[in-house]
């Protein structure tokens, strides 16, 4: 579904990305770990459209993305769901998930069905619909990122550490709905410090050092390698 060959990305002189190779299949949810600043983020931008890659290609579904605009990728059906949540905090819950379906603008009765579906997904955002998102609690801003990407109705949806900041509890309530979205349809392609949540739910991972992937398996090689449990896992 989504392929990147040899995806380098600089800032500058600065190689944020250097020749990285990665694959999603339909129906996955993979998981790219590493710690702050290894260019999780950076390549997410990249994949959205918002970084231009330097070297390398970028394919969805067969087409090539590098010279596509953000707004023509998400109509694509990738959509990212940023880290810090980026929501309008002087909008209510409601309209906040309003803005999710701008690509769907015209279709109301679809995005009627859509609202309804992010709150099956999150009861508290229905109950908090008329809130400004700025008044939510961290776990909740979260849900309605999420939530707003999910109005857009991706194929692939770009997740950047959902659980940063959160209590344990939320976090494994939030994996559990990461869990719930990809099975309903949605690939998933996440970025976490959160080895341990993440590796639990996702087919299979990319670890990052220093913008180059260094190592790459399925979930249980991943969660079974003595490296990792040391970096990541703290076993
Ligand atoms: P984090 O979780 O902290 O966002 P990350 O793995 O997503 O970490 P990036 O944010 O992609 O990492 O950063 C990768 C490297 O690129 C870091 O060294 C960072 O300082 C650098 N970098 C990121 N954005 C820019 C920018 N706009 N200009 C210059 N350097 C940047």
């Amino acid at each position: 579904m989504l392929k990147l060959q040899d995806v380098s990305v600089k800032y500058g002189s600065f190689t944020a990305v250097h020749n990285v190779n990665l694959e999603v299949q339909p129906g996955q949810i993979v998981v790219l770990l590493g710690a702050n600043g290894a260019g999780k983020s950076t390549l997410f931008k990249t994949i959205s459209g918002l970084n231009k890659a330097s070297s390398g290609g970028i394919q969805f579904e067969g087409e090539p993305l590098n010279k596509r605009s953000p707004d023509k990728i998400v109509q694509s059906g990738i959509v990212q769901c940023a880290e810090g949540r980026k929501l309008f905090p002087s909008m209510t819950v409601h309209e906040n998930l309003k803005m999710g379906a701008y690509v769907h603008r015209k279709h109301k009765k679809g995005i009627k069905e859509s609202i309804m579906h992010v709150y099956e997904l999150f009861p508290i955002l229905e109950e908090k619909q008329d809130d400004m998102a700025g008044s939510l609690s961290g776990g909740q801003q979260q849900m309605l990122a999420i939530g707003r990407a999910l109005m857009a109705k991706p194929k692939l949806m770009l997740l950047d550490e959902p659980s940063i900041g959160l209590a344990p509890l939320i976090v494994e309530q939030m994996f559990e709905v990461i869990k719930k979205i990809n099975r309903e349809g949605t690939t998933i392609l996440l970025a976490e410090q959160n080895a341990n949540a993440a590796l639990k739910i996702a087919d299979r991972g990319y670890v990052f050092e220093n913008g180059a992937v260094v190592l790459e398996g399925t979930s249980e090689e991943l969660f079974a390698n003595d490296e990792i449990k040391k970096a990541y896992i703290g076993a």
